[in-house]
């Protein structure tokens, strides 16, 4: 390691997710368990699972686009399936 706390992208909008999940495996019991030869038993942390999983999410939310393209089969689909459900009684 450097003296470089953090990498240069500290000021990335997921940086925020990326200390919380650094800080929580470094601090957490369960995270940091070793065996006797001080290997990481990568035990299960429900915490740390729902860390990683916002920084995924941070990161992703950071380069997809913010709504699906106009030719998306999703979309169509809603269409026709608002229009079934629209009818009276
Ligand atoms: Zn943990």
């Amino acid at each position: 390691m450097s003296g470089t706390p953090y990498p240069s992208f500290v000021d990335a909008p997921w940086t925020d997710a990326y200390v919380r999940l650094a800080n929580h495996c470094s601090t957490c019991a369960t995270c940091t368990t070793v065996d006797k030869e001080g290997v990481n038993l990568a035990l299960p942390c429900a915490t740390a699972d729902q860390l990683n999983e916002e920084y995924r999410q941070a990161r992703r939310a950071r380069t997809a686009p913010a709504s699906p393209p106009p030719d998306s089969p999703d979309s169509q689909g809603i269409e026709i399936a608002t229009g079934a459900f629209d009818r009276p009684c």
